[in-house]
């Protein structure tokens, strides 16, 4: 059972439901209450982390579950219309169960196939690609034929790794162990030296050194210390550690080995975004392959003493988990919320151990420094950017995809070679990134000018950027976890007064709320989550006013909200649907 293949573990409290879920549908309460008993916590702890995660569901969702990406680029294509039209053919309205319990439909946040979308999820665990009205019906029709996912038509779940300019991370044969080989010729200590030569800084977005975290990591007080890949890209816009796992995983795993020879570590994870699930087997495969080549588990390599495994963890519909501790307390079967630092990870991080969590990308790059060295990758970029960066390029140009080049590299090179034509904006590092008018397209992607953690949307002459601003506004509002209140109050505030524009009722009045909203969110957030929210809005806002501007039609104060729409819980909460319930009241009310 599901219970006995994770040892009735508590940390692995998400794997467990998930897993149970898969099996059932949706997560019953007696379900829950059979996996407190197991893992020995309370019901009403297992009942937190499930209702944390968008994938797992305490009350039943259709058999056939779909979820259409709602990110930018994918509405760009025409997946709004797609899923109104799945939801006619089906009868159901969006985000309902229909009926007779066999199919939702909803959206959710970017499911990182920007570069051949419109796409949507089944089930949590099969991607479809390239949609188009066509595929649309087709599948109606497989659902009203209760058709297992599984013997849908294959092309629909192909998904393609294109690779339209490779360096050396992309474009360089690697043989699985002989970065560790060389590794281990160096010694623990020069191969730690090797990593702080190179200047590689962490490719994840915040840009931390890596030797430096390695170092840390090595020399803080435990007994055990633990690796961890952060495979959590949920950025809209971005899917270049998709393709990374896909085509180089043996140098993702290769990479996490080296770090954990650097700093002494046993045991190891790759946290997969619940989005990447169709890759789950595909990594194990890769998993078994180097523990039968001894690359993996006891004595790598015939070093005595050298013992390192990797257990994967898939994630369960969360952005937030993206950051590195609430990583860790989603890797310990707790709700993803990020934790206070200090202390760092690298101190007290999975378990209490000292842990070094890095990208995907990050981990490819540390295993060619340790085949050429880290004066060659310090050759590579700039002098405060050093090496090659991947980046996802999607949005309005003719060939969305993959491209690798050194760091220093302008925007606009990167423009023509992707064919973009009569571009009006980029956003650099997705909606937490920067947005780029037309003339900085001259400036660079590096840690020094425009940093980024990979993705590229390019929008054109044709696009509305406060749509695209509005867009990630109710992206940030959807994934905040709900911790501290400047961020889950603030999030929604900014999507509804930007709902309010675009419905035509803004007045100057909501450019000053917007404002001070920006303010708010940027000081007063527990993590980079809700302090990043307002980065879109700012930089459109100072970069294509007018597009605000023609929305303010009124001259005069209307209010963000509808006070009776919002009294409605209490009516019900109250049973009340006199007309003194309602405001405004129909009548006077005596006291
Ligand atoms: Fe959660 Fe937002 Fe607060 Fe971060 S800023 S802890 S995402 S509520």
């Amino acid at each position: 059972t599901v219970l006995a293949r994770h040892a009735n573990q508590p940390q692995a409290l998400v794997q467990i439901l998930r897993e149970l879920q898969a099996e059932q549908g949706w997560l019953p309460r007696e379900a829950l209450m059979a996996v407190a008993q197991a893992t020995g916590r309370t019901v009403a702890d297992v009942e937190g982390v499930a209702s944390f995660y968008r994938f797992l569901h305490l009350v039943p969702v259709g058999r056939y579950r779909v979820l259409f990406s709602d990110n930018i680029t994918d509405r760009m294509q025409g997946s709004v219309a797609l899923m109104e039209r799945l939801c006619r053919r089906l009868g159901v309205a969006p985000g309902a169960v229909r009926a007779d319990g066999r199919v939702s439909v909803a959206p959710c946040s970017c499911t990182g196939l920007g570069d051949q979308g419109p796409a949507l999820l089944i089930n949590h665990h099969q991607v479809i690609t390239r949609l188009t009205e066509e595929r649309v019906d087709a599948i109606a029709d497989c659902i009203e034929r209760q058709l297992p996912p599984a013997q849908w038509p294959a092309e629909w779940m192909q998904v393609e790794d294109p690779v339209h300019r490779a360096d050396v991370l992309l474009g360089t044969p690697f043989a699985p162990g002989s970065a560790l080989q060389a590794a281990r010729a160096l010694g623990r200590n020069g191969t730690l030296e090797q990593v702080q030569r190179s200047g590689l800084r962490g490719r994840g977005g915040a840009g931390f050194a890596t030797g430096l975290k390695w170092e840390l990591c090595r020399d803080a007080p435990g007994a055990q210390r633990c690796v961890v890949c952060n495979a959590d890209e949920g950025e809209p816009g971005t899917f270049k550690d998709r393709v990374l796992l896909r085509r180089h995983a043996h140098l993702v795993v290769e990479g996490m080995t080296l770090a954990a020879w650097a700093v002494g570590a046993r045991r190891g994870f790759i946290y997969l975004r619940g989005e990447y699930r169709f890759l789950l087997e595909h990594l194990q495969e890769v998993l078994r392959q180097r523990r039968a080549a001894g690359l993996l588990g006891p004595d790598i390599q015939g070093e005595a003493g050298f013992d390192f495994d990797i257990e994967i963890h898939v994630g369960a519909g969360a952005y937030v988990c993206g950051e590195e501790s609430a990583l860790l307390n989603s890797l310990e079967g707790h709700r993803g919320t990020p934790r206070i630092r200090p202390p760092f990870p690298v101190e007290v991080g999975y378990l209490g151990q000292p842990t070094t969590v890095n990208n995907v990308e990050t981990f490819c790059a540390v295993a060619h420094i340790l085949l050429r060295g880290g004066d060659w990758w310090a050759s590579l970029g700039t002098p405060k950017s050093t090496g090659t960066k991947v980046h996802a390029i999607s949005g309005d140009c003719a060939r969305p995809g993959v491209y690798e080049y050194p760091l220093g590299t302008p925007v606009e090179r990167m423009l023509e070679d992707c064919g973009a034509a009569d571009t009006q904006a980029v956003q650099v590092g997705g909606p937490s990134g920067t947005c780029l008018s037309v003339t900085e397209f001259g400036r660079c992607i590096a840690y020094e000018d425009v940093p980024s953690a990979g993705a590229l949307m390019v929008f054109d002459r044709r696009r509305d950027m406060f749509e695209v601003a509005r867009n990630f506004a109710h992206f940030f509002a959807h994934e905040s976890c709900g911790f501290c209140t400047p961020c889950r109050v603030g999030t929604e505030l900014l999507a509804r007064r930007m709902d309010k524009l675009a419905a035509g009722h803004g007045s100057r009045h909501d450019m000053s709320v917007l404002q001070e909203l920006d303010t708010l969110l940027h000081q007063s957030t527990h993590c980079g989550l809700g302090a990043a929210a307002c980065n879109p809005l700012r930089d459109t806002l100072l970069k294509f006013r007018p597009s605000y501007e023609r929305r303010l039609q009124s001259l005069h104060f209307l209010p963000a909200l509808d006070l009776d729409a919002e009294l409605s819980i209490a009516r019900a909460a109250t049973g009340r649907q006199d007309a003194a319930a309602h405001w405004p009241p129909s009548h006077p009310t005596t006291p």
